[in-house]
C-alpha cells in the first residue's frame, strides 16, 4: 500500500531520540513522507530549533518529501475552518483560567488533562459578548456533545488492530482557538493532515486518545478519513519514557558527540 506519512514536530527544544524513532518510524511506513513543524506557539517555538532539527533530521539520513509546512504560515486557514464551525453553532467562547477550571468542584481528569466542566457553555450570547467587547481574552471551545449529533458515533482504523470506538466525549469540549493563539493543536494537525493528503498519521501512543478529537473534526468538516498506526514510546533506562525534562540526550548532542549516526538509529529502535 502507498502511504502519505508525515513527522510533525513541534520546535519546542532539541529533539532527543524518542523524536528519531517517530521520524524513522514515518518514514518506513510511507511512501511519500512529509516534515511538518508546528510551531503555531511562537512564545515557545524557536528558529534555532527548527534549523537543528533539520539538521539532526538530515544526520540521520532521513530525507522528506515535498516542501516542508509550518503551521505558522497557515493562521488563515485555521481561522478559516473555526469561521465555518462558529456559523454551525458548535463553537463557544470560553473565558475561565486554568484555575477556574481547576476551582471547579465537578472537573474530573481525562485523557489529556483536566476535562473542561463547561462553565461557558451556558453564557447567553449577550453575556459573551459584553465581556469580549469589556476585552476579557478568551478560548474557542467546541461543543463535543453537540458536534456529535451531527455526527453520530464514530471510530477509526488502526493499522494492525483494526477499528478502534472513539470516545469524544471523554475529552470533554476541547479548546479549537487558544486565548493566546488562535488556534489549537487539534485543529491543526487534522486541518492540516487532510489539506496534505496525508493517508496514514504515525505518531506515538501517547496520542492515540486524541484521535477520538481528530475524527469528530474530520466528519464535521468532511475531511478524508485517515489511517492510523501509534507507535510505543521508547523508554529510558529507568523504564519511564524520555522527555527533555529528565536529562534524555540531544540529538544534537549525539551528532555533535561524534556518534555514528547508523548507531543512533539502532538506539531509537531501527537497527538497520
Ligand atoms: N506536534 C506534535 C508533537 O510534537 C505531534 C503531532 C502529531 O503527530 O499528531 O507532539
Amino acid at each position: 500500500m502507498e502511504d502519505v506519512t508525515r513527522f510533525a514536530p513541534s520546535p519546542t527544544g532539541l529533539l532527543h531520540l524518542g523524536h528519531a524513532h517517530s521520524a524513522i518510524f514515518a518514514r518506513r511506513w510511507g511512501t511519500r513522507c512529509l516534515l511538518r513543524i508546528e510551531d503555531i506557539d511562537a512564545t515557545r517555538c524557536r528558529p534555532e530549533w527548527i534549523a537543528a532539527l533539520e539538521e539532526d533530521l538530515a544526520w540521520l539520513g532521513l530525507r522528506f518529501d515535498g516542501p516542508v509546512w509550518r503551521q505558522s504560515s497557515r493562521m488563515a486557514e485555521y481561522a478559516r475552518a473555526l469561521a465555518a464551525l462558529e456559523r454551525r453553532g458548535l463553537l463557544y467562547p470560553c473565558f475561565c483560567t486554568r484555575a477556574d477550571i481547576a476551582a471547579a468542584g465537578s472537573a474530573q481528569h481525562g485523557p489529556s488533562g483536566l476535562v473542561y466542566p463547561g462553565t461557558c457553555r451556558g453564557l447567553s450570547h449577550a453575556e459573551a459578548g459584553s465581556r469580549i467587547a469589556a476585552g476579557q481574552a478568551y478560548a474557542l471551545r467546541l461543543d463535543v456533545a453537540r458536534a456529535m449529533e451531527e455526527t453520530g458515533p464514530l471510530s477509526f482504523h488502526e493499522r494492525g488492530r483494526g477499528r478502534l470506538h472513539c470516545d469524544p466525549l471523554a475529552h470533554g469540549d476541547v479548546v479549537l482557538a487558544r486565548k493566546d493563539v488562535p488556534a489549537s493543536y487539534h485543529l491543526c494537525v487534522s486541518l492540516d493532515d487532510a489539506a496534505q493528503g496525508v493517508t496514514l498519521v504515525t505518531r506515538g501512543e501517547d496520542l492515540l486518545e486524541a484521535t477520538s478529537i481528530h475524527r469528530l473534526l474530520q466528519a464535521l468538516m468532511g475531511w478524508p478519513e485517515p489511517d492510523y498506526a501509534h507507535h510505543a514510546l521508547i523508554l529510558g533506562p529507568d523504564g519511564r519514557r524520555l522527555a527533555k525534562r529528565d536529562g534524555a540526550p540531544s540529538l544534537r548532542s549525539l551528532r555533535e558527540g561524534g556518534h555514528d549516526p547508523a548507531v543512533v538509529r539502532a538506539m531509537a529502535g531501527f537497527p538497520d
